[in-house]
C-alpha cells in the first residue's frame, strides 16, 4: 500500500506548484523544495518535521522581539475585535496609529515630528521618493529630480526604490536603475581598495557625493540616500563619523538627506536608531521590520519639521495625492505600541548586552583558517568567508556557497543569512539568552569547521 504523502510533503509539493518566493531562483527553489517552518518561540522556531533551529536572522532582520510575544498577540486580537480596520483617507483615523506616530515622533532624532505608515520598508522608500519630488516642487525647484544612493546599499524592491538599490540582482532584466538614480562607492571597509583608514575612506566618499553633485548639476540633485550599515549588501559599518560626515556634506550642498533604518531601527544596533550613533537628525527617515517586529506588515516614513511644513504649503487646500490603502493600519499600530513597550520594558537592554556578546563570540573566530572579516554592531554581524586571507579571496561563485553554508547551518540548528560568495549575516532577536548567542557563535564555528573538511573547498584554499 503507498503511504500517505506527510503533511510537510504535500505542502513542498504545494509550495513547488503555486508560491512564488521573493528573491528567489525560480528553478532553483522548486528543485531544492521549500523548508516549512511551523512554530516559533523567543529565538527558537521549529519546522514542520520538529527539528528545532535558533533563529539568528530574526526571520527576515525584523522580529527583533523574538516570537511568541503573548502580549502583543493580545493587543492585536483587542484591536481587531475592537476596529480591524479604519481608513486614513476623509480626514477619518483610529487611536493606535494616532499614538504610535506621537510615540515614534517622540523617540525620533531631532524634529522628525511627522509620520506616514506603509506596508513594510520597501513602498517606505518608495514613498520618499514621491514625498521628496513634491518637497522640492513646492519649493519651486522642480529640476531636482535627480537621487542619490551608495553602491551596494539596499533600499527595497519596488519599482522606483529598486534603482536606488545598488545591487545587480535587483537591476538585471528590470530595465533599471534610471537615468535619474547616481551611486557614490561604498565606505566597505574590508575590500575598499583606498585600505582601512577611517578618516582616508570619510574624505573620500565626501570627495565623491561632492563630485557626483557637481557633475549632475548642484541644483538638479533632490536627495541622498544612506543605510547607517549597509545590511543585504553583507552587513558593511561604515566608519565612526561617516554617516555624520556625509549628512553635513548633504546640509552644505542643500539636499535632502535619507537615513533608511529598515533593518538598524528598533534596537538593532543598540538604540532604537542608529542615527543616535552618530548623533545626527536626517530629513527623512524610513523603518519598518522592527517597528512591528514582523509580527504584522508595517513601515514608516519620519518627516522632519521643515520638510512637511513644505509638503503642507506647497499643497495648500489641495490633497497630496499619495496613499494606500493600510496605511497606519490599527492592528498593526496596536502591534507596534505594544512592541515598542517590550522594547522600552527591557528588550532594548538585554539586545545591548547580547550584542556585546555577539561581537566578542564571532570576533574570536577570527583566527580560523576561513575567516576574512568579522563586522557588525550590536545584534547585527558579519563574518565573510575567504580562501586565502590575504589576498581575501572570496569563496568561489562555482562552489554556491550561499547554500552550501545555508545548508550547513541548518544541519547544526543554526539560520543565518548566507550571502553569495560566503558571507554569513547575524541579526538575532534582542530577546536572546546568553546561552543561545553562545550557541550561534559555537554552531558557526563547526560550520566553518565543516567547510574546511569539505573536499571542494579544500581543494581552492590557498
Ligand atoms: N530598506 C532597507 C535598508 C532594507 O534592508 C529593506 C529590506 O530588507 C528595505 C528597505 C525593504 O523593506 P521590505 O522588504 O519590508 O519592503
Amino acid at each position: 500500500m503507498p503511504s500517505k504523502p506527510s503533511l510537510a510533503n504535500s505542502l513542498v509539493e504545494l509550495d513547488r506548484q503555486h508560491l512564488v518566493h521573493p528573491v528567489s531562483s525560480f528553478h532553483g527553489h522548486a528543485a531544492r523544495g521549500v523548508r516549512v517552518l511551523a512554530s516559533a518561540k523567543g529565538a527558537t522556531v521549529t519546522d514542520a518535521e520538529g527539528r528545532q533551529l535558533i533563529d539568528g536572522f530574526a526571520g527576515l532582520w525584523c522580529v527583533n522581539a523574538g516570537y511568541g510575544q503573548e502580549s502583543v498577540v493580545a493587543a492585536a486580537m483587542r484591536q481587531m475585535r475592537e476596529l480591524p480596520y479604519a481608513t486614513g483617507y476623509f480626514d477619518l483615523g483610529a487611536e493606535a496609529p494616532i499614538r504610535l506616530a506621537a510615540a515614534l515622533a517622540e523617540r525620533a532624532p531631532g524634529d522628525l515630528n511627522h509620520v506616514y505608515f506603509t506596508l513594510g520598508g520597501s513602498d517606505a522608500v518608495d514613498s520618499t521618493i514621491r514625498f521628496i519630488r513634491y518637497y522640492w516642487h513646492a519649493k519651486g525647484q522642480p529640476e531636482r529630480d535627480q537621487f542619490i544612493s551608495v553602491a551596494q546599499g539596499y533600499h527595497g524592491s519596488s519599482s522606483a526604490g529598486a534603482g536606488l538599490t545598488a545591487l545587480p540582482l535587483f537591476h538585471d532584466g528590470f530595465g533599471i536603475p534610471y537615468n535619474w538614480q547616481h551611486k557614490i562607492s561604498s565606505h566597505d571597509l574590508y575590500r575598499n581598495p583606498l585600505g582601512h583608514d577611517p578618516q582616508a575612506v570619510i574624505e573620500a566618499s565626501v570627495a565623491e557625493l561632492r563630485a557626483k553633485v557637481e557633475a549632475i548639476g548642484p541644483d538638479r540633485v533632490a536627495a541622498f540616500y544612506v543605510e547607517p550599515i549597509q545590511g543585504s549588501g553583507g552587513v558593511l559599518v561604515p566608519p565612526d563619523g561617516w554617516v555624520r560626515a556625509l549628512r553635513e556634506t548633504c546640509a552644505e550642498l542643500g539636499i535632502l538627506f535619507v537615513a533608511d533604518e529598515v533593518i538598524t531601527g528598533f534596537g538593532r544596533t543598540g538604540p532604537l536608531f542608529a542615527c543616535k550613533d552618530e548623533g545626527i537628525v536626517p530629513d527623512l527617515m524610513t523603518v519598518a521590520k522592527g517597528l512591528t517586529s514582523g509580527y504584522v506588515p508595517m513601515g514608516a516614513v519620519l518627516m522632519s519639521d521643515h520638510v512637511y511644513q513644505t509638503i503642507a504649503d506647497g499643497a495648500g487646500a489641495k490633497a497630496v495625492g499619495h496613499g494606500f490603502t493600510y496605511s497606519a493600519h490599527p492592528v498593526s499600530a496596536a502591534v507596534g505600541l505594544e512592541v515598542l513597550a517590550l522594547y522600552e520594558g527591557g528588550l532594548l537592554e538585554n539586545g545591548r548586552r547580547m550584542g556585546a556578546r555577539l561581537q566578542a563570540g564571532l570576533r574570536g573566530l577570527s583566527d580560523h583558517p576561513l575567516v576574512g572579516d568579522v563586522r557588525g554592531r550590536g545584534m547585527l554581524a558579519a563574518v565573510e568567508l575567504v580562501t586565502d586571507k590575504a589576498a581575501k579571496t572570496p569563496l568561489p561563485a562555482a562552489l554556491q556557497a550561499a547554500t552550501r553554508l545555508f545548508d550547513r547551518a541548518w544541519e547544526q540548528g543554526l539560520i543565518v543569512r548566507s550571502f553569495a560568495q560566503g558571507v554569513f549575516g547575524y541579526a538575532p532577536p534582542l530577546c536572546c539568552t546568553e546561552s543561545e548567542i553562545d550557541a550561534i557563535v559555537e554552531r558557526t564555528r563547526k560550520v566553518l569547521d565543516l567547510t574546511l573538511d569539505d573536499p571542494e573547498i579544500r581543494s581552492v584554499l590557498s
